[in-house]
């Protein structure tokens, strides 16, 4: 009997795993058949997006090196013809108990998929259509980025709020472009004291503060967005932007003016579609993930990267995930076991401020600038994106 493998995303985890199944696995389990789902039928690589949202610039990345189309990527696989199939379309309800999805066509139209193992890969989306992750569609992500490049090519002052890794990187961008030659004001606002993540070392977070310093960024801490309003008497158009600052326990309120306001915080998983039950009470949103990366409750449903609960949302953490399943999956489809995978607490980070510099984390230790540069801040990962789905982030070593 045929056995259908639904992978639900095409994104860092969902891609590379349907490249794997169709062109590995397929060809000695005839009774597999693959169908992979997912809205956009582009790869997005967004990664980079905090450097080609900017207008111009002289390290701007053509589209060629973020948006990669996805069926023709199967088309010279032997056994895709007959076992795999790229369904245009959204999960949206899933039905764990009947081994079914109800998928949103592109078209307008609805499809039931029934599922023998289902793979749950939908990552996360950030708020306001912002383009830091692919949107609803291809069409969707490109006019967001066009949007927002008329928008920053415009402004003569900018505010970006919320300094997570994306917002670093994006006020990094806009600094080395803009705020060092003077040419705009770029404003990068921060609910905590310091820039990026508590669980990274202090000395870490203090490098990026004074990296973005150096770029002239003003950076403000300990700092919340209350509102955000074009007063109409405004004959310039500039928004007058509310937050509260903490300090020393007193809260004061001070108003902020800029032509544009940028928020980079509040990625949210896209899992509406899954019943809440199969939700984690303690990562919001996120799905429920054993160490076999499959729900606790439905052994047949596996869940990677961004969307599932086990670790932080990070690419390095999708691809290990993804090489753990790719090993494990013959042995699955065979008997239904999954060794365990282990989860690593080491810390592995790294963000760039701008096209030359960089800070990171590996476990306890702070990685210099130059090495950042090198791995990530160069290209943002546009010079390895397009064979990211066939090959992983290591070049042709994804297992066997
Ligand atoms: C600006 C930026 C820089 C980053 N830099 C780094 C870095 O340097 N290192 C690092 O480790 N991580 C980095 N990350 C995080 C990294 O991008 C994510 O961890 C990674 O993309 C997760 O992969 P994923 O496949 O789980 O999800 P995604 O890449 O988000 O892919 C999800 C896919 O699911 C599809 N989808 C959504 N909803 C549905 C649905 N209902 N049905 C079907 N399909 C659906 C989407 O269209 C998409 O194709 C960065 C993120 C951003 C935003």
């Amino acid at each position: 009997m045929t056995k259908t493998i639904v992978i639900l995303g095409a994104g860092l985890a969902g891609l590379p795993l349907a490249h794997h199944l169709v062109s590995r696995t397929a060809p000695n389990h005839p009774d597999l058949r693959i169908v992979l789902v997912s809205p956009h039928t582009h790869f997005y690589w967004g990664l980079a997006s905090v450097r080609f949202v900017l207008p111009t610039s002289e390290h701007s990345i053509p589209e060629d090196r973020y948006l990669f189309p996805i069926e023709s990527q199967f088309a010279g696989y032997p056994h895709s013809a007959s076992q795999f199939e790229f369904v245009a379309g959204a999960a949206k309800q899933l039905h764990p108990d009947q081994n079914t999805v109800t998928v949103a066509l592109n078209d307008g139209t609805e499809r039931q998929v029934v599922y023998h193992t289902l793979v749950v890969a939908t990552g996360t989306s950030y708020v306001d259509g912002a383009p830091w992750k692919a949107l609803g569609s291809a069409e969707e992500t490109r006019a967001a980025i066009a949007d927002l490049r008329t928008k920053i090519a415009s402004a003569s002052s900018i505010v970006v709020a919320g300094a997570g890794a994306t917002g670093v990187e994006f006020a990094g961008e806009l600094g080395a472009a803009y705020s060092k030659s003077g040419k705009k004001k770029i404003t990068l606002l921060s609910t905590d004291v310091l820039p990026l993540e508590p669980r990274l070392k202090e000395s870490v977070r203090q490098t990026a503060k004074k990296e973005l310093e150096k770029l002239g960024v003003e950076y403000i801490g300990n700092a919340r967005v209350v509102s955000s309003s074009t007063p109409p008497s405004t004959s310039s158009g500039k928004k007058e932007i509310t937050i509260t600052v903490t300090s020393g326990g007193k809260e004061t309120s001070k108003t902020l003016t800029a032509d544009l306001l940028i928020p980079t915080y509040g990625a949210k998983p896209n899992t509406s579609f899954a019943p809440s039950s199969l939700l984690s009470p303690s990562s919001p949103g996120r799905l429920l993930q054993d160490t076999t990366l499959r729900m606790p409750s439905h052994r047949n449903i596996f869940v990677l990267g961004d969307a599932g609960a086990l670790e932080p949302p990070q690419a390095v953490y999708a691809d290990r995930q993804v090489r753990h399943l790719m090993t494990h999956f013959s042995s699955y489809l065979l008997s239904g076991t999954v060794a365990p995978y282990i989860v690593d607490p080491k810390v592995m980070y790294g963000v760039t401020f701008g096209p030359s510099r960089g800070v990171g984390q590996m476990g306890g230790f702070q990685i210099p600038s130059l090495l950042i540069w090198w791995i990530k801040g160069r290209y943002l990962g546009t010079d390895r994106a397009g064979n990211w789905p066939a090959v992983g982030s290591t070049n042709g070593a994804w297992p066997k």
